[in-house]
Parts: structure tokens; sequence; C-alpha cells
């Protein structure tokens, strides 16, 4: 397992810093994976 994604399998379900609903997963975002918030969208993790 790479790195990066040992810090998505460690990040994600986590609740979101941003809003008080959200919670944190796992979703391609502008092409790229990353750790975003369900609620608000909010990107918390971006590996380019
Ligand atoms: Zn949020």
């Amino acid at each position: 397992m790479s790195e990066s994604a040992l810090i998505f399998e460690t990040m994600a379900d986590d609740d979101c810093t941003y809003c008080d609903e959200g919670t944190l997963e796992l979703r391609s975002y502008k092409d790229n994976d990353a750790i975003v918030c369900d609620d608000c969208g909010t990107p918390a993790v971006q590996v380019w």
C-alpha cells in the first residue's frame, strides 16, 4: 500500500473540520484522488 493510500485510509470517515454535518470520503476532485467532505465538498487532502 502506498503512503498516500494509507493517508486516505486514515482520514476517510473522519468528521469534516469545516462543517458540522459532513463526513470525509474518498472522491475524485479535479481529476485527482482526494479526501472530500460529503456535505460541504471541501477537500481535506489532495494528492497530485
Ligand atoms: Zn464539510
